[in-house]
């Protein structure tokens, strides 16, 4: 008999059954009766689902402390499919969430990014204080764009996908103060001369590319401060936004892709 088997005939034993973790949760469905699944980010473990059974009752203890956006200390015990929820205890509610529209949606947006821009069981503390952070932020009532600006390009480039801002991806030639262009399929800046390079890639003006520079370089408390006209807001967001639909679909394809080199050798694997 082999280790693996011996190890999997016996059931596991209870402290490895349960553990504990904070987590905000992403997003939540009900389930069956009264249960609920959320998908939660957790520092340790990164992204996954877990169900919180009765939590939808009135008297449910732990259903206050589930809410969208809430940062949470959960007790979880390993289940077959789903980890189940045994505790819950608020660390930050960010009831600042609740009374400002903008601001919930702005959190709204935070967290779909990260659930779409990471794979099950990723592990990325980073990411956690990242989204925990702007959550708090955003909570608090600093002005969204720039809370969800800033989350944007950091979670970018914590996740290997830094837009270059400084040069030319094509040429390499520092960037003039002109109207250069950013392409999505570049992954950053063009200057004038390699603008054909990519046809898809749309002009920037002056300001908003220091608006993003400045976001890179000097971050959120500098740029908060700065006064941003509408137009210029709207430039910077679509630009990020197209950016961001760029790296999703393309990781899309790209687990597409593995998927299907996967599947003839499960098929005519014989383990
Ligand atoms: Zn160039």
């Amino acid at each position: 008999m082999t280790d693996q088997a011996t190890t999997s005939s016996k059931p596991m034993p209870l402290h490895e059954r349960l553990y504990r973790t904070e987590a905000i949760v992403l997003s939540r469905m009900d389930f069956g009766e009264a249960d609920r699944i959320l998908t939660i980010y957790t520092p340790r473990h990164g992204k996954f689902r877990v169900i919180a059974k009765g939590s939808r009752r009135p008297l449910s203890k732990m259903g206050p402390h589930l809410e969208y956006f809430a940062r949470t200390r959960l007790d979880l015990a390993r289940g077959r499919e789903l980890d189940v929820v045994t505790a819950a205890e608020t660390v930050d509610g960010h009831v600042g969430l609740g009374a400002d529209l903008d601001a919930f949606g702005h959190a709204s947006h935070c967290c779909e990014l990260l659930d779409r821009l990471t794979q099950d069981r990723q592990e990325h503390e980073a990411a956690f204080d990242l989204l925990a952070s702007s959550l708090r932020l955003l909570s608090d009532g600093v002005d969204p764009f720039h809370v969800a600006r800033h989350y944007e390009l950091a979670l970018l480039t914590l996740l290997g996908y830094r837009p270059e801002l400084y040069r030319c991806v094509s040429c390499e030639a520092d960037l003039a103060a002109e109207a250069n262009a950013f392409s999505s399929r570049l992954g950053g800046m063009l200057c004038p001369r390699c603008r054909g390079a990519d046809a898809g890639s749309r002009p920037l003006t002056i300001n908003a590319q220091k608006y993003l520079r400045s976001l890179d370089r000097r971050g959120l408390a500098f740029v908060a401060r700065l006064p941003i006209a509408d137009d210029l807001r709207a430039e910077v967001e679509a630009t990020l936004a197209a950016y961001l639909r760029h790296v999703t679909e393309r990781d899309l394809a790209s687990l597409r892709v593995l998927r299907e080199m996967n599947q003839p050798y499960d098929a005519g694997s014989s383990v």
